[in-house]
């Protein structure tokens, strides 16, 4: 991370800071004991760091685009959706909400074309599903940077080809599971609007 980014990080979360005023007091002592030069690092893998290193993984939406759609039925009402459907015309870029590790590339008679990039230290699993097309050159165990092109929205597996979007998952998990064993999904929607 150079220095620019890590500055935009921190304005970032200065900025978030400002929007939450329960948390601002603990949250303002944290950053001044952290002012010292070297510890960016321990700011952003703060949980109130995540969602100032997030991004919308659809290129050219913004925040007031999304729907929460994290309780909405599916199954028939068997189940929730449990993650978020970012509507776009088919073709549009997906692109890696964070960084990490792309630990699976799998195609899945729901999920279609999907990725499943787990973050750094291994309790978070990205879920990317739908896709029309895998950008060029992904394999599996390569590093993905934040806002890398992943491929394009769709409707592959059980979306309607009539509504392409990205299915958006955020699940968190231990670090020694395995990428296809259950975890607990959590919502991006808040995350990704800083609502
Ligand atoms: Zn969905």
């Amino acid at each position: 991370m150079d220095r620019e980014e890590s500055a935009a990080i921190r304005d970032d979360l200065e900025y978030q800071l400002e929007a939450d005023p329960n948390d601002a007091n603990e949250e303002v002592r944290s950053l001044e004991a952290e002012s010292v030069p070297n510890t960016t690092t321990r700011v952003t893998t703060q949980p109130t760091g995540e969602a100032a290193q997030l991004m919308i993984p659809v290129l050219g939406k913004s925040a007031t685009d999304l729907t929460d759609t994290f309780t909405d039925d599916r199954g028939g009402g068997t189940r929730l959706h449990e993650a978020m459907d970012i509507m776009a015309p088919e073709g549009t870029s997906v692109v890696a909400a964070a960084p990490g590790t792309l630990e699976r590339i799998f195609l899945s008679d729901a999920g279609g074309n999907t990725l499943y990039i787990r973050s750094e230290d291994r309790e978070t699993i990205y879920y990317y599903a739908h896709l029309a097309e895998y950008a060029q050159g992904l394999t599996e165990g390569m590093t993905i940077r934040r806002g890398q092109r992943l491929g394009t929205v769709g409707s592959t597996g059980n979306a309607d080809p009539a509504a392409p979007h990205l299915h958006f998952a955020m699940l968190r998990t231990q670090a020694r599971s395995e990428w296809w064993e259950p975890a607990t999904a959590v919502n991006p929607f808040p995350l990704l609007t800083r609502r």
